[in-house]
C-alpha cells in the first residue's frame, strides 16, 4: 500500500536532518523479492520505501527486526514516528489521520508475519503528488458526499443542493480551507467551530439561517480576521446579526432576498466594505452611518423606503425636551469611560477591547459626536436623505426616495434645534 504524506527524516545519532523540513513524500509498504540464495530459494521481505522529491528511486527500510519503536500517540492528529534500527533514522510522518491509521495497522500485521499484504514493491514508484493535493472539491448531489473524510488539504469546498442540515465537525477541521460555499441547503445553525477556519469567502446563500440566534462562530478570531466575502442572501433574515460588523476585513457583503427592515448604525465599523447588496428586502431606511462607509457598490433595489412622518418625528424631537431633566441616575462606568475617551482624545489603540468595540459601534450624531446608551427618542427614523458621497455605484428603485435614520446626541445639539425648527415649519 502507498500513502501520500509529509515526512521529516532525522538521524538519531547525528541529529542531522536528512530532509531540512517535512517534505511531500510517498511511503510504500509491501514485499520486495530478495535475490535467490545458493539453494535457489528466494524469500520476500517486507519493506517500507520512502520517496521524496530528492530521493526519486526511493530509500528502502527493512521492516522485520528492524523497527525500534513506532510512536502512535498523535495518530488521530495525523502524526506518527517510525524509528528504524538500521539506518538509525526516525521518519516523522504527517498524513491524513485515516490513511495513516490504515498504514500503521497494515504495518503491524506485516510485522506479526500475517501475510495480508499483496502489494509487490518491485515496480513501485512515488505517487503523483497532484492526486494527493486535492485542493478543490464540489459536491452537487447527496450521493457524492464523502462517506469517510474530506481530503485534508482542501482549500475550496462547495456543497450545493444536498439538503445539508448541519456542518460536520470534520469540515470545521479542514485547516487549509479558505473558500466554503454551502448554498441551497437546509442549514438552520452553524457550529461555533467554524470560527476556527481562516476562510476568506463564506457563501451561505439560500439556507434557513433566519431562525438562528447564535452567531458566535463569527466571533472566532481566525474567521473574523480573514473573512472578506460573506453571502447571507435568501435566508429569511429579519435583522443583520451584529457579529457581522465585527468582521472588520469584510469587502463584500451580500444580504439580498431577506426580510431586513433596518441596518444597524454599527455597520460603520466595516471600514473595508466595498460592496453591499441589500436588494429585495424590506428596508424602510438606511442608517445615516451609510455615508461613513466608502462603498463602491450599494444595491438597495426593491425595498420599502418611506419618507418621514412629520408628526411622529416632531413628537419624538420634542419628547426629549419633556423628560430631559427628569433622569439623573448615575451613569454606568463603561459609559463614563467611553465619554472620557472622547473628551481627552485618548489614543484608541491603548484601550481595552470592550471600549474599542463600544466606540467603533456607537452611532454618530449628525454633529459628529458619538452617542452611547442610545434612547429610542434620540433616533429619528426616515428624516434624512443620505448624500452617498462615497458611493460609486448605487442601484435603487427610482420610484422610492431613500431615507436615512438620524441620531441626535442630546437636547443641546445644534442638529436637534435645526430639526425642531424644520418640523415646526412643516407642521405650521
Ligand atoms: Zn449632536
Amino acid at each position: 500500500m502507498k500513502i501520500l504524506c509529509e515526512v521529516l527524516v532525522v538521524n538519531r545519532f547525528t541529529h542531522a536532518n536528512r530532509t531540512p523540513w517535512s517534505v511531500k513524500s510517498t511511503l510504500a509498504l509491501g514485499y520486495k523479492g530478495r535475490s535467490l540464495d545458493s539453494t535457489g530459494n528466494g524469500k520476500d521481505e517486507l519493506q517500507i520505501i520512502l520517496f521524496t522529491p530528492k530521493i526519486k528511486k526511493g530509500q528502502c527500510y527493512k521492516v522485520k527486526d528492524n523497527i525500534q519503536t513506532i510512536h502512535t500517540k498523535y495518530v488521530l492528529d495525523g502524526k506518527a514516528t517510525i524509528a528504524f534500527k538500521k539506518p538509525s533514522q526516525n521518519l516523522l510522518i504527517k498524513c491524513d489521520p485515516i490513511q495513516l491509521k490504515g498504514f500503521l495497522q497494515t504495518l503491524k500485521l506485516g510485522m506479526e508475519d500475517k501475510d495480508v499484504i499483496n502489494l509487490r514493491l518491485n515496480t513501485v514508484t512515488a505517487m503523483a503528488q497532484k492526486s494527493k493535493l486535492q485542493t478543490k472539491m464540489a459536491i452537487n448531489r447527496h450521493c457524492d458526499y464523502p462517506i469517510k473524510a474530506f481530503p485534508r488539504y482542501l482549500q475550496s469546498l462547495t456543497i450545493n443542493n444536498t439538503q445539508l442540515l448541519k456542518l460536520s465537525y470534520h469540515i470545521c477541521s479542514l485547516r487549509n480551507l479558505t473558500h466554503l460555499d454551502v448554498s441551497s441547503n437546509k442549514l438552520r445553525k452553524l457550529p461555533v467551530e467554524l470560527g476556527r477556519l481562516h476562510l476568506s469567502k463564506l457563501v451561505l446563500h439560500d439556507n434557513n439561517l433566519g431562525e438562528m440566534d447564535d452567531w458566535s462562530f463569527l466571533n472566532g478570531s481566525k474567521l473574523r480576521d480573514s473573512l472578506r466575502e460573506l453571502d447571507l442572501s435568501a435566508n429569511d433574515l429579519t435583522c443583520l446579526p451584529l457579529p457581522v460588523v465585527k468582521c472588520h476585513k469584510l469587502v463584500n457583503l451580500n444580504l439580498n432576498y431577506n426580510n431586513l427592515t433596518h441596518l444597524p448604525f454599527a455597520i460603520r465599523r466595516l471600514r473595508r466594505l466595498r460592496s453591499l447588496h441589500v436588494s429585495e428586502n424590506k428596508l424602510k431606511s438606511l442608517p445615516a452611518a451609510i455615508d461613513d462607509l466608502r462603498i463602491e457598490i450599494l444595491d438597495v433595489w426593491r425595498n420599502s423606503f418611506k419618507g418621514l412622518n412629520v408628526l411622529e418625528a416632531h413628537r419624538l424631537a420634542f419628547a426629549s425636551d419633556a423628560d430631559g431633566a427628569s433622569t439623573h441616575s448615575p451613569e454606568p462606568l463603561w459609559l463614563q469611560a467611553a465619554q472620557a475617551v472622547a473628551q481627552y482624545e485618548l489614543p484608541i489603540d491603548s484601550l481595552p477591547a470592550i471600549l474599542i468595540q463600544l466606540i467603533a459601534e456607537a452611532p454618530k450624531c449628525s454633529c459628529g459626536k458619538l452617542c452611547y446608551a442610545l434612547d429610542k427618542k434620540h433616533i429619528i427614523e426616515r428624516v434624512g436623505q443620505p448624500k452617498f458621497v462615497n458611493i460609486k455605484n448605487l442601484t435603487y428603485s427610482r420610484e422610492h426616495m431613500i431615507y436615512s435614520d438620524v441620531v441626535i446626541c442630546g437636547n443641546n445639539c445644534s442638529i436637534s434645534n435645526q430639526c425642531k425648527n424644520l418640523f415646526s415649519a412643516l407642521i405650521n
